[in-house]
């Protein structure tokens, strides 16, 4: 392992060499005056969209960066979390070269992320209580491993990692730490945002896909230290977030009263979904959950899944998952929308 921190040792060569695309609206940057925008060879017909969008989208930014207590510089936005992802992965890993360690059952994406780049993904199962093996990962590492993958709350198990885990980790590894909080607005848990500024290797992923329930708009954002957004801003695609989208997500924004109300009615639902589904003979275990879906095993979860689509009840099977064997997730939906799932349930039989 590397004795320290160094940023420059981890981007890929090629993308610390490279310029950047250096598009119309990137050169020419406005100073408030009313000008006459001829360098972009756009339609110049008024229509709301004619003209490319912001490609730093200042004022989401703006508007995140004063919610959250971190500069504009700090974030990143992607077309979902998913394109953050995957420039996290094109600017600091060599493909055939370099590699990723995830924790399976997790989000499936990093897996598909790493096969896409031709970058080795080892996987270290987590324990059975569902928290990180520190000391097995930290043996994984070798020199050529760039990143540490860490889904918290983790998806499909629901649980968060314990502050202790991960902090040994971003204190013990020199490459990068992406946490993806994905889950983490209908958490208990503080995010890691609050200590970013501790750790030079921390990357934090969240989106508005969850719980700020704009899925349909593909916004995911990274929040960094200056120095790494820098990287991910020199490979972004330099339009990654549409005019519609950035819109979308500044009246979303400005509307967090209405998803905290929502949070905490998903939340109340989930433990209903809990205690109605806790009755049931086939229900073996519920795990616990800082998510907005449970995990729960049963018995022969496969041929509930099938009796469950036959009733038109679409849930996730997630019994080839590693210590998953017989399990369903169940995402929590409207208050109609889980009373339907209890029915079908019940109705069910054995
Ligand atoms: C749903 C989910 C995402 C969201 O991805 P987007 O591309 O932003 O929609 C990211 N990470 C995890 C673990 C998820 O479950």
């Amino acid at each position: 392992m590397k004795s320290s921190f160094d940023l420059k040792n981890l981007v890929r060569p090629n993308v610390l060499k490279m310029k950047p695309y250096s598009s119309a609206r990137d050169e020419y940057k406005t100073d408030g005056r009313k000008m006459t925008f001829l360098d972009a060879n756009e339609n110049p017909f008024d229509n709301g969209v004619n003209r490319y969008p912001d490609p730093q989208q200042g004022k989401v930014k703006h508007v995140l960066a004063s919610q959250k207590g971190v500069s504009e510089a700090q974030i990143l936005l992607g077309n979902g979390s998913d394109e953050v992802l995957d420039l996290i992965f094109r600017a600091f890993c060599q493909p055939q070269v370099d590699n990723v360690i995830t924790l399976p059952p997790t989000y499936g994406m990093y897996k598909v992320l790493a096969g896409l780049n031709e970058v080795e993904d080892r996987e270290v199962v987590l324990k059975t209580d569902f928290q990180p093996d520190v000391d097995s990962i930290l043996q994984k590492v070798d020199e050529r491993t760039k990143i540490i993958f860490l889904c918290s709350p983790n998806n499909p198990t629901g649980n968060s990692f314990s502050e202790a885990s991960i902090e040994k980790i971003l204190k013990s590894f020199n490459g990068l730490v992406v946490i993806d909080e994905a889950y983490i607005d209908f958490s208990a848990e503080r995010s890691w945002l609050e200590r970013l500024h501790e750790f030079p290797n921390l990357v934090i992923t969240q989106t508005l896909s969850k719980a700020f329930g704009q899925a349909g708009i593909r916004l995911g954002i990274c929040y960094a230290s200056e120095e790494i957004v820098d990287i991910l801003n020199k490979i972004k695609p330099p339009y990654n977030v549409n005019e519609l989208s950035q819109q979308k997500a500044l009246t979303q924004l400005k509307n967090s009263e209405v998803v905290k109300e929502e949070v905490q009615l998903i939340l109340k639902e989930r433990e209903l979904l809990r205690t109605n589904l806790s009755k049931m003979a086939f229900v073996k275990e519920i795990f616990p959950s800082d998510a907005n879906f449970l995990l729960v095993r049963v018995e022969d979860a496969d041929k509930k899944y099938k009796q469950l689509v036959e009733a038109g009840v679409v849930v996730r099977n997630r019994s080839n998952q590693e210590l998953c064997e017989n399990t369903l997730r169940f995402t929590v939906g409207t208050p109609d929308e889980n009373k339907e799932l209890i029915e079908v349930l019940k109705r069910l039989k054995a």
